[in-house]
């Protein structure tokens, strides 16, 4: 292929490096600059806030690749490198450091990064929030201190470390401005039951208050919430959410609005600019609309789609949504997009907490979620890609076998 050209990646996350991996696996012979503003190699995210940061997993396993997978394969990896700026005429890229690099295609994978709390107290030490390798080391050194936590949003970074920190022994409050976790995605009847598994944990849920300074020396020592009330406690760590990293995109003159915008084929605005994983808004072909998704498998299958793309292969990205969750004993896959729906079908016992729910609209899926229930999301995705007319009898009648219903179309 065209040994000449040169192909950056800017953000060495999931999304970068697994267009990198693409790239060659797909035969390109040119240059290829990993350029990733961390100190480390690529690695995966969803450790950090379970296994990783409760110290049962050691750092090797989080990597995307191996240490030498980047020199074997070509790939120029610059870590603790970030990119300043670049130009759509030129097409050029500026680092950091000075350095020009001119590229033929450039991919956009730079993330997102954790939402700030701008309140009273907010830069106290012993305030986290979660996003980086780094990050979780040092939450998981300061929660082999033990003590008291308070947890700022029940989302699921927020709900992960809350279970973490209890596994650890800590005494941990969530406080959360909706009245049940996750209400957003799951909406209040399937927020209810992470609201349960919490409080049988021994989490103190502190539901419909917001947070409105921390406060303490130094050090924070206690959280005043919106309704008068005061915790004391040792750490807190929040989780609010995170924005999409988009100011270099947007400083170069790329349509942006919830991320970077791209089309269906992942490129940006601007010729030869491709975007993929968190910062990325794609048109999505079976959804009609923009959809930026800020999960692991959307990294792990947007980089490559974005790579293969770059090298003119012209394939829409069409995947169906899917993410998981695992908090204490109780793990779940989400596949599908729900933003509003006229009901939740549950097939299973949410008390046992091993059920499957469903989120409908008329007789379709919308999205479904299996928690301690495996091996179903396939069948799950091809019910929603379908567009199965469902009667919600056989819908929530565990023995009426789910491919049955996607077979039988009714
Ligand atoms: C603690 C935690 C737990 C999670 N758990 C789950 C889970 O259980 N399930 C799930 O589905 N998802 C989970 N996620 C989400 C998932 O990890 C993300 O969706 C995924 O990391 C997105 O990958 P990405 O490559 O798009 O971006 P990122 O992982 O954010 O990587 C982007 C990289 O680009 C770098 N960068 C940014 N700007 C520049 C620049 N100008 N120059 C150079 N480099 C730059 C950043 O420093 C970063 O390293 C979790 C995330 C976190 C933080």
């Amino acid at each position: 292929m065209a040994a000449e050209q040169t192909f950056v990646i800017v953000g060495g996350g999931m999304a970068g490096a697994k267009a990198a991996e693409t790239l060659r696996d797909e035969g390109f012979d040119g240059r290829i600059v990993l350029v990733g503003a961390e100190p480390v190699r690529p690695y995966e995210r969803p450790p950090l806030s379970k296994d990783y940061l409760r110290g049962e997993t050691e750092r090797e396993k989080v990597f995307v690749h191996e240490a030498g997978y980047y020199a074997e394969h070509d790939i120029d990896l610059r870590p603790s490198r970030a990119a300043s700026r670049f130009d759509t005429g030129s097409r050029e890229v500026v680092l950091d450091d000075g350095e020009t690099l001119r590229y033929d295609r450039l991919l956009l994978a730079t993330g997102a990064q954790p939402r700030r709390l701008p309140i009273p107290g907010g830069e106290l030490d012993g305030v986290y929030y979660l996003r980086t390798v780094a990050d979780s080391d040092r939450l998981r050194e300061r929660l082999d201190r033990g003590g008291s936590l308070v947890v700022v949003g029940a989302g699921w970074i927020g709900s992960e470390v809350a279970a973490s920190a209890r596994q650890r022994g800590l005494d941990v409050t969530v406080v959360e401005p909706m009245s049940v976790p996750l209400e957003r995605v799951l909406g209040p009847e399937i927020g209810a039951v992470y609201r349960d598994i919490h409080a049988d944990h021994g989490v103190q849920m502190l539901l419909g208050s917001g947070v409105e300074a921390f406060e303490g020396g130094s050090a924070v020592e206690r959280v005043r919430t919106n309704d008068g009330r005061t915790l004391d406690c040792d750490l807190v760590v929040v989780g609010i959410g995170v924005r999409p990293s988009m100011e270099l995109g947007e400083q170069a003159g790329l349509a942006a609005g919830v991320g970077i915008l791209v089309v269906v084929l992942l490129q940006t605005s601007a010729e030869g600019v491709f975007a993929a994983g968190d910062v990325a808004a794609a048109q999505h072909p079976f959804f009609g609309e923009r959809i930026r998704v800020e999960h692991w498998a959307n990294a792990l299958e947007q980089g490559p789609a974005a790579a293969r793309n770059m090298l003119g292969a012209g394939t829409p990205y069409d995947r169906i949504p899917y993410f998981f969750s695992d908090q204490y004993d109780v793990g779940m896959e989400y596949a599908g997009y729900a933003k509003s729906w006229d009901r939740v079908v549950v097939r299973g016992d949410t008390a046992s907490r091993e059920f499957i729910a469903f989120w409908m609209a008329g007789d379709r899926i919308l999205a479904g979620m299996n928690v301690n229930v495996w091996d179903v999301t396939d069948t799950i995705q091809t019910l929603i890609r379908e567009r199965v007319a469902i009667d919600d009898r056989r819908l929530s009648d565990p023995d009426v076998p789910l491919e049955e219903l996607a077979g039988a179309g009714a």
